[in-house]
């Protein structure tokens, strides 16, 4: 019919919690909905870590998208995009192409390098979970090699992180919780092991609180991890990373760098311009140049009028981007104005592994320890419930604090 077709690219916040939106604010009749995810599953990127250290279970991450999103309201279509022709308003899937009147990419992110020779090809990234859980059992297989060998490269138990942001202090935490474990079933003892993060600005968390990056910093240091910060990686190769002026040469047997993240390079090769990486969006939400396109969460920048910096990629403002879109999309089929995007904050909490973690909350306060764990779960349960309501909670929810 001549319906409007609006097609939501991607199931992550962004994607998800569009979808959801949509199918609230317009009645069946009135439009045409299309979800498309390369898996038919939904995963909390923000637990990935976990997934990667392996201190949750795979199936805890994820949510089967007909579990949360109805299928006879919304077309969902498992399949990869490969292009965006935004002047035919056409997306090349890798097994068919679909047209749009209303689009919405939300494809995510994938790791930069910054042109650090060897990273893209030696290094693992948290990006996804096939990804994830490739490092969860690449670091077991070091384990069990490192046991069974006669005389064994004692490098082969060495964790070089790159990089001491959001995801490499949570991913750290939940390494120091792992390890312990993991010398235990093969019978290694803990100091064979070394986990070093690499990190080129001088102080952990950069742009953190002093007090709360002091507080995140002694808890690994306490539990294991060393830091060599102010110090950037060079190189990457197989079994080493270069490091610093000197080049220092760290033998390592698992390397993963967590030090940045782009927008999914589709949005540029489908000619989006980027800035850094990702495309700046109007205050709308709306890509320069393209009114019907949309573009949400970590594939997009939205400045914040009052830093004059764009918002950082968090899952948050990702879900919040949804609802501005959905009723943006509303207004432009029926008229009305515009809303524009504000970021309303309710705080950060970056879980350090087992019941510790540390943040600020909405008010500001700053919150550490179980405090802040327990805060940590509230703040994800948040998420489950808004998507998939009580149900959701209970099947996936992190409702003890450990
Ligand atoms: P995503 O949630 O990454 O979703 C992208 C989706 O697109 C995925 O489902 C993917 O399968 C799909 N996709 C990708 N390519 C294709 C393709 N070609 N075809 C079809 N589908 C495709 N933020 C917070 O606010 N709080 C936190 O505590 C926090 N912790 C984090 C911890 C870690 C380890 C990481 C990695 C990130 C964390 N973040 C956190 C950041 C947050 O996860 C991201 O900002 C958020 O995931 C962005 O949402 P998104 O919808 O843009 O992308």
């Amino acid at each position: 019919g001549n319906k409007p077709k609006i097609v939501v690219l991607g199931a992550g916040y962004a994607g998800m919690m569009t979808t959801k939106r949509l199918t609230q604010q317009f009645a069946p009749e009135e439009v045409d909905i299309t979800l498309v995810n390369k898996h038919n599953y939904h995963y909390q990127t923000t637990w990935l870590h976990e997934v990667a250290a392996g201190t949750i279970d795979v199936n805890r991450s994820r949510i089967m998208i007909s579990d949360v999103i109805n299928t006879r309201r919304v077309n969902f279509v498992h399949d990869t995009v490969v292009k965006i022709n935004k002047e035919a308003k056409t997306v090349q899937l890798e097994n068919s192409e679909i047209n749009y009147d209303y689009l919405v990419i939300g494809l995510g992110f994938e790791k930069a390098t910054f042109g650090i020779p060897g990273m893209e090809e030696h290094a693992f990234s948290i990006q996804s979970v096939d990804k994830s859980r490739m490092i969860r059992d690449h670091i077991e297989y070091q384990f069990a090699r490192y046991r069974n060998e006669k005389t064994p490269d004692p490098s082969m138990l060495t964790i070089v992180v790159g990089g001491a942001g959001f995801t490499g202090i949570e991913f750290l935490g939940e390494l120091a919780e792992r390890i312990p474990l993991l010398c235990k079933k093969y019978d290694i003892p803990r100091q064979d092991v070394k986990i070093i993060d690499v990190e080129a600005m001088p102080t952990v968390l950069p742009g953190f609180d002093e007090e709360l990056l002091s507080y995140a910093k002694e808890s690994l240091e306490y539990r294991g991890i060393e830091f060599k910060l102010g110090t950037m990686i060079k190189e990457v190769k197989a079994d080493s990373v270069i490091v610093g002026e000197d080049e220092e040469e760290i033998k390592a047997g698992t390397i993963v760098w967590t030090g940045g993240v782009q927008a999914n390079r589709i949005v540029g090769e489908s000619g989006f311009e980027l800035t850094k990486g990702k495309v700046n969006v109007d205050p709308t939400l709306r890509a320069p140049g393209h009114d019907e396109v949309f573009i949400l969460g970590d594939c997009a920048w939205v400045m914040n009028n009052e830093t004059g910096k764009p918002y950082p990629p968090t899952a948050q403002i990702a879900i919040q981007e949804a609802d501005v879109c959905a009723h943006n999309i509303k207004t432009m089929i029926y008229g009305g104005t515009l809303q524009e995007f504000t970021f309303d904050d309710k705080g950060t909490v970056a879980s350090l592994g087992g019941s510790d973690a540390m943040g600020t909350v909405f008010d500001g306060n700053k919150l550490y320890g179980m405090q802040a764990k327990v805060m940590k779960n509230v703040i994800d349960d948040r998420y489950l419930f808004l998507l998939g309501g009580p149900m959701l909670v209970l099947k996936k929810g992190k409702f003890r604090p450990f």
